[in-house]
């Protein structure tokens, strides 16, 4: 490794939930500590695309590759390069749609079927109950102590209210989505100057580009 090459650590992450949560506008949202972030289309190949975020824990920068659907989500027909090598996986409902969090059931046994995780029981998995301003909590159906008790029945995943829309809780939940990755896998260490060297990189090592 020569001298102005930095450490940096990659972290795939995959969003799922039903179609209309707001997974791809919670992805979208510029956190604070970003400082860096840019979107490839991949979806015209592989039907997924991602946005990066990286932050600074402590003194390692953590990349953050965050893989939306684009729409199959409805038939759940995701491929398989879609859930290859995911460091964590986030779930998200709508707060306000009992058969969003119903779903969540059906969204993890998928991840867990499809991604197949060394340990499953120990996969980092991160719970988002979205769109809390709706009608200021008036028409939410599914309430923050139902979700908790989910979460807590199921290896004790992190959980975080949040809103797309008014950009609440999601630096923290994907704050938390970086430690909970970093804390439980393996991922992988990548040496490199640029980042899109390591996108590219990484793309061709967990198969994820078609081209
Ligand atoms: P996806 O299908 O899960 O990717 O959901 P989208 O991100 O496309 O969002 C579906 C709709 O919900 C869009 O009209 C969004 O503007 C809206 N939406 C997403 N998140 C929120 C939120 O936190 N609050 C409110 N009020 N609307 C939201
Ligand atoms: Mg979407």
């Amino acid at each position: 490794m020569s001298m102005n090459m930095k450490r940096r650590t990659l972290l795939k992450v995959i969003v799922l939930g039903d179609s209309g949560v707001g997974k791809t506008s919670l992805m979208n949202q510029h956190p604070l500590y970003v400082y860096k972030k840019f979107s490839q289309q991949y979806k015209a190949t592989i039907g997924a695309d991602f946005v990066t975020k990286e932050l600074q824990i402590d003194d390692k920068l953590v990349t953050l590759q965050i893989w939306d659907t684009a729409g199959q989500e409805r038939f759940q027909s995701l491929g398989a390069a879609f859930y290859r090598g995911a460091d964590c996986c986030v779930l998200v409902y709508d707060v306000n749609v009992v058969k969003s969090f119903e779903a969540l059931h059906n969204w993890r046994e998928e991840f867990l079927k499809q991604a197949d995780p060394a340990v499953p029981e120990t996969f980092p998995f991160i719970v988002l109950g979205n769109k809390i301003d709706i009608d200021g909590g008036n028409s939410r159906v599914v309430s923050e102590k139902k979700a908790k008790e989910w979460c807590a029945s199921r290896g004790n995943i992190p959980y975080f209210e949040t809103s797309a829309k008014e950009d609440y809780n999601i630096n923290e939940a994907f704050l938390c989505v970086a430690n909970t990755a970093l804390a439980s896998e393996h991922p992988q260490d990548i040496y490199f100057q640029g980042i899109s060297d390591t996108v590219s990189e990484v793309l061709e090592q967990r198969g994820g580009c078609a081209c």
